[in-house]
This record gives C-alpha cells, sequence and structure tokens, in this order.
C-alpha cells in the first residue's frame, strides 16, 4: 500500500458499470442429446457442431462442471470488483447453448470483456494452461476490430492465471501459454474482445488433482476475474 493508492473502499467496485461475459465451455447434458449438439452452425468461415461433450479428466471430473464451478467463481469475484456479470448458461445440467448463440449473448450485452473457460483433454505427458486467442476471420464483418482487444485481454489473463493459480504455461502446445485459432464459433463470431481459457490438461494426473480440488477452483476462477479486471483497467 503506497499513498498513492485510492483506499480500499472505493477502489472494491472498479468494474462497476461494466458487462462480462463468462462462457462455462459445454454443458452437462451434452452427452446425452447428440442430435442436438451435433448439429451444424454456420462460424463464419465454415461449419461446426452446435457444441461438443468436452473432455472428463483421469479423476473422472466432467469439463462441463468444472467450467461452471470455476465459472461461479469467477462470477463472485467479478460481482465483488462491482461488474455485471452474464453467464450463457444458468447450471450444469442442461444442453448448449450452441457455440454461435454462446457468441451472441456476449455480442448482445456488449460485453466489455468475453472469457469461455474450458480444460483441456490432451496428452498425458502434457501439462499445463493455455489461453486462445481469435485470429483473423475476414468473412465475419466487424470481427477484425476485436483481434487486437482480444490479445491485450489474453494476455492479462495468462499472467493472472499464472500468478494466481501457480500453473505453467502448456507444454505441448501454443507458445508460452498463447494459441491463435480461427476454427472456433465462439471467437470467430464475437464482436466484443473474447478469449477462451483452457485451464489445464485434464488427461495429465498432476493437473487433474488440481481441477478436482475445489480450493485451487477458487484461486482460478479469481485469476480469471483478475485478469479481466487488469484488461479493463488499462484501457480494454
Ligand atoms: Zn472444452
Amino acid at each position: 500500500m503506497t499513498a498513492t493508492e485510492p483506499p480500499a473502499a472505493t477502489d472494491g467496485r472498479v468494474l462497476a458499470g461494466r458487462t462480462v461475459v463468462i462462457d462455462p465451455g459445454h454443458n452437462g447434458a451434452n452427452g446425452a442429446h447428440p442430435a442436438a449438439i451435433n448439429r451444424l452452425v454456420a462460424i463464419g468461415n465454415g461449419r461446426k457442431p452446435c457444441n461438443t461433450t468436452g473432455t472428463t479428466s483421469v479423476r473422472g471430473l466432467n469439463e462441463s462442471r468444472f467450467n461452471w464451478l470455476v465459472a461461479i467463481q469467477a462470477r463472485r469475484a467479478l460481482r465483488a470488483l462491482g461488474a455485471t456479470v452474464v453467464l450463457t448458461r444458468q447450471d450444469d445440467r442442461g444442453v448448449g447453448p450452441c457455440v454461435d448463440r454462446r457468441a451472441r449473448i456476449a455480442n448482445a450485452n456488449r460485453a466489455a470483456a468475453a472469457v469461455s473457460i474450458h480444460a483441456d483433454g490432451g496428452p498425458p505427458g502434457g501439462r499445463g494452461f493455455h489461453v486462445i486467442l481469435p485470429g483473423r476471420v475476414p468473412q465475419v464483418a466487424g470481427h477484425d476490430r476485436i483481434v487486437a482487444p482480444s490479445e491485450r485481454l489474453g494476455r492479462a489473463l495468462r499472467a493472472a492465471f499464472r500468478t494466481g493459480t501457480g500453473s505453467g504455461y502448456a507444454t505441448y502446445l501454443g507458445r508460452r501459454g498463447l494459441d491463435v485459432r480461427t476454427d472456433l464459433g465462439g471467437l470467430n463470431l464475437a464482436r466484443v474482445p473474447a478469449v477462451m481459457i483452457e485451464s489445464g490438461n485434464m488427461r495429465n494426473a498432476a493437473d487433474a488433482a488440481r481441477m478436482s480440488d475445489p480450493a485451487w477452483r477458487r484461486r482460478a476462477g479469481r485469476a480469471i476475474a483478475s485478469g479481466i479486471r487488469d484488461f479493463l483497467l488499462a484501457g480494454g
């Protein structure tokens, strides 16, 4: 604490008036509704299934459930900062929504930032997290404008997640915890700064142990909120 920092009472709600969309990837009943989630939807530069089941950890934790549990921790931390938080699904018992709908929820809410929370199903020997940034999708009008701010969001998220969780950058893909993709509907169709985080590798025993720990999940949710805060306070 230095003399120039404002008192905690005023800096507690630094995100008042800002809307953040948190997208917990997949959904708990996706696996029981293959026709609904396999339906193809337009993602700007092609078509992809509406949604997928996600992966399962080597400890038996469903990815959709992990994503949900971290999302509600992130929501709690963001609300404490004064943000309005919109989730793309309201529990872990439903089907979908489709990836295009998830992007449109962020767009319709004019989110200052949108973060999709996932966990990866990588090679068992690979560890760590990575943040996926949207690449250029010229077929989607206006998408170019979100590529640079999304990269800033992703870098802020990467720094906060590493500090907040103690996890390292993914050892099995990406570059220093960042990857760029143009095949994901949620990022391709975004018109607001948007990234996806693969919070760890569920097929790796050490990562899976962390992801089963409620205290670690709380740190992960808080770290995601901190990354969003840092991005927004730096000017978005
Ligand atoms: Zn996923």
